[in-house]
């Protein structure tokens, strides 16, 4: 629609290009305003982590549970991360509030029962900054939450850093003792090259491979083939986004270990999730 608006002012003249700069104000405007209610996020408590269990498909039992993001905005209702993160990652504010997800997903979950790993997303802005592992180790350390049970997910873009700087850093991590796992795996450009790069824990299955599988024999060849090699490099598969029970069964018949989608559970607020799920048990039977 930018475009067209261009399109139309270059070929219409500067009078019709006026017509066109009130809806591009708004949007600065719109920018700005998110930018500014982000500064004051955090110290007015406006963020929660929903959480998603993620289950074996073998057993059916919960193994973890991922960290997602949401702003409780006053006026603008609850905003996932594509509303807000890109602000976060243009003015800093990502440093600030990645941190709180850190701290605040291991505060929230120590208490839980069972052996569960809890998974939470880092940007590549994050893994960037010097001051991710210290943060990291001082979260474990403030919560005492088992540090073998904290998965951090990433995406191959950490990994397209050519310095080696990003590399260093989840070296460090691990080095730390907590996993790192390969989040949207198969969307991007050279992701075979990546695997060999970094040693993950684990992968996970973008969920438009999971979208397509019960048709698309394609889907279904790529799944399997991602299986297999991240067992032959020692590496854990979770599919993403499962959606409907034949997917699930399709995914276990492939090789695929676990799974998370909404067929199994939406993310909710951890008072929700104790409601619903109060033995933190699966909601799938296999
Ligand atoms: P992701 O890490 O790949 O997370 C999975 C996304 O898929 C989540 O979207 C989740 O709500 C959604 N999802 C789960 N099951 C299903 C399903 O069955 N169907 C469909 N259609 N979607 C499903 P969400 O919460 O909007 O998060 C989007 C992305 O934002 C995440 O993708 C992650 O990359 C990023 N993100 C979320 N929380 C954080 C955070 O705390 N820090 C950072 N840096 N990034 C975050
Ligand atoms: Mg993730
Ligand atoms: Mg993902
Ligand atoms: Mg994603």
């Amino acid at each position: 629609r930018a475009d067209l608006a261009l399109y139309a002012a270059k070929n219409k003249g500067r009078d019709n290009l006026a017509l066109f700069e009130p809806r591009l104000d708004q949007e600065a405007r719109e920018r700005r305003d998110i930018e500014a209610d982000l500064r004051e996020a955090l110290a007015r408590d406006q963020m929660r982590l929903h959480f998603q269990p993620i289950i074996e498909l073998d057993t059916g039992q919960t193994t973890g549970y991922e960290a997602l993001l949401r702003w409780y905005h006053p006026t603008r209702g609850v905003l996932g991360p594509a509303d807000f993160l890109p602000v976060a990652e243009d003015t800093g504010l990502i440093t600030s509030i990645g941190e709180w997800v850190i701290r605040r997903a291991l505060e929230e979950t120590v208490g839980w029962d069972g052996d569960f790993r809890i998974a939470i997303n880092l940007s590549t802005t994050q893994v960037a900054d010097a001051k991710l592992v210290a943060a990291v180790s001082q979260a474990l350390r403030a919560t005492d939450f088992p540090t073998e049970r904290v998965e951090l997910e990433i995406t191959e873009h950490v990994l397209m850093d050519t310095s080696d700087a990003n590399r260093e850093t989840l070296l460090a991590l691990r080095e730390l003792g907590v996993r790192i796992a390969l989040d949207d795996f198969g969307t991007g450009y050279s992701s075979l090259a990546y695997l060999r790069r970094f040693p993950f824990n684990r992968i996970k299955i973008d969920r438009a491979f999971v979208r397509d599988v019960t048709h698309d024999l394609g889907s279904q060849a790529i799944i399997s083939t991602i299986t297999r090699l991240a067992e032959a490099m020692d590496m854990e598969t979770t599919a993403e986004g499962i959606e409907d029970r034949e997917q699930l069964d399709l995914l276990r018949k492939l090789g695929v270990k676990e799974a998370q989608g909404f067929l199994i559970c939406k993310p909710m607020l951890a008072e929700t999730l104790a409601q619903e799920d109060p033995e933190h048990g699966a909601k799938i039977t296999p």
